[in-house]
């Protein structure tokens, strides 16, 4: 059985960087009828974040990656976890990590190390200095049973370090980016208890990976230089290794790697900006991956069913925007309207446009379509829907007379169809039926029968709907509206001329 994991560490937010290990985790094992799992890497407390495991897990959640196995939101949002391999989160599995880490000093893979921070600094200044490759000189490697058994009752500060073999070579078979090869001499003889009891990354994702059966691990590049360390654990446990795969690093597009600095980083702010979850996966889907053909949207359905490893590139993938917000565009567009307005309604309660909430009634959310309707096909994201459609909500437009006169036509032509218009919309006589399409048709016969110019009368009609210069069509948003606020607001315009 296929097993992947996702092992993020809880340092506050969800990096999307992680959301691509993650999905890449997911579908992998999806493919293969196999399990997802989501362990919480929490073994450095100094990076530990309140909140940080329900930001992580809600982030994913939203994004439509629910682990099998693991750390999951119960029904009312709260951590809880599932499976046979539990606990999944690293600070409750600290008996398991002390009984691993002494097997190993027993076997003689591990030895305690009672070196200072100063020494140790010395030791790394004077290596830097020399040119000398940096790590540890293993000086502690060979105390005497009693002095270890002395300086341990005198409860000296110390750690476990590994004991890495100096000669030959590790070889790694990762099905990314090939064979990769490492030389033992410079492996360091990496930590694996800290002095505060807590194990290290190293230790605990190779114990905890064997123990919860993972397969696969699949993680992003920047794990590739750890990796020969955990293939050392594995054989010092006499353990048979996962396979590993190591995504290519994200880069801004001036190729530099993606980091914190340079944009935003953080799914959760993604959401808050409007961007679909949909539209998330699919652009993070193709970030290092894509299936060999033109087409470029993708249900995770269809990702799970199309995604292979062999086609991830080995080198680094751009994280470009203008991609994010152009397949953001297209999910919002082919989206049907009353899930939109679903969607919608929090941004709009947030932009304080809706301030009711007993107002999101089934008629209003009806009406809703249509205002969301006149922006959809003109935005990027949820946040600049509600932004855009602000003009629809609010009581008084505030714009410039001076934008109403069409570039042909007069202050006075314009004063003058704006009132005509006004008259022949607050009766019923020309307009009966309230709807765009009669709107477009009926006011259209009429520019024709009065002789007037079509741009000196829709021009100025469209802008004293909006308030704006560019804008969704005069019949749509008339039509939102509706005849009493339309009449209103061409009143008020040839009121400013
Ligand atoms: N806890 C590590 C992280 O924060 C996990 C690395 C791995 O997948 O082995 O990314």
């Amino acid at each position: 059985m296929i097993k992947t994991r996702f092992a993020p560490s809880p340092t506050g937010f969800l990096h999307v960087g992680g959301l691509r290990t993650a999905l890449y985790a997911y579908l992998f094992a999806k493919k293969q009828g196999g399990v997802f799992a989501l362990r919480i890497e929490d073994t450095d407390k100094e990076r530990f974040v309140e909140g940080g495991i329900e930001n992580i897990v809600r982030s994913l959640a939203w994004a439509g990656l629910r682990p099998d196995e693991g750390v999951d939101l119960d029904k009312m949002g709260k951590i809880t976890q599932k499976g046979d391999c539990g606990p999944y989160i690293q600070s409750t599995r600290l008996d398991i990590y002390k009984k691993h880490v002494d097997e190993l000093i027993k076997k003689g893979h591990g030895y305690y190390c009672f070196c200072s921070k100063e020494r140790l600094d010395e030791l790394r200044k004077m290596q830097e200095l020399n040119k000398m490759p940096t790590g540890y000189d293993r000086h502690c490697c060979n105390l005497s049973k009693e002095e270890i058994e002395k300086r341990l009752k005198a409860n000296e500060p110390h750690v476990v370090r590994m004991k890495i073999p100096k000669e030959g070579i590790t070889k790694l078979n990762d099905l990314i980016k090939g064979e990769v090869e490492f030389k033992n001499e410079l492996i360091d003889d990496q930590v694996i208890l800290k002095a505060d009891g807590y194990p290290t990354y190293h230790l605990a994702v190779v114990v905890d990976d064997h123990l919860m059966k993972i397969t696969h691990v699949i993680r992003g590049e920047e794990w590739l230089s750890s990796t020969p360390k955990h293939i050392q654990l594995y054989k010092m446990f006499g353990w048979k290794a996962p396979e590993f795969a190591h995504l290519p690093l994200l880069l801004n597009p001036d190729k530099s790697k993606l980091s914190k600095r340079q944009g935003d980083v953080a799914v959760e702010n993604y959401k808050a900006k409007g961007y679909l979850p949909e539209a998330m996966i699919n652009f993070v889907a193709f970030l290092g991956w894509n299936p060999g053909t033109d087409k470029e949207l993708f249900t995770l359905d269809e990702l799970v069913k199309e995604f292979n490893l062999s086609r991830v590139n080995k080198s680094g993938a751009v994280f470009n925007l203008q991609k994010l917000d152009w397949y953001n565009e297209q999910y919002i567009r082919q989206m049907n309207l009353s899930e939109l307005v679903e969607r919608c309604v929090p941004f709009l309660i947030e932009a304080r446009l809706i301030k009711d909430y007993r107002k999101i009634t089934d008629e209003y959310k009806k009406w809703l379509e249509g205002v969301v309707a006149l922006e959809r096909g003109r935005v990027a994201n949820l946040s600049q829907i509600s932004e855009a459609l602000k003009f629809v909500f609010i009581d008084k437009l505030n714009y410039d007379a001076g934008i109403l006169v069409w570039k042909k036509s007069t202050k006075k032509e314009t004063e003058k169809n704006l009132k005509l218009l006004s008259e022949i919309l607050l009766s019923t006589k020309i307009v009966q039926i309230w709807t765009k399409e009669n709107l477009e048709a009926k006011i259209g016969e009429w520019i024709k029968e009065e002789e007037l110019s079509a741009g000196s009368v829709l021009w100025p009609m469209r802008v004293a709907l909006s308030g704006q210069e560019n804008s969704p069509g005069p019949f749509e948003i008339a039509e939102v509206l509706g005849r009493e606020k339309t009449v209103e607001r061409l009143t008020e315009a040839f009121k400013k001329l």
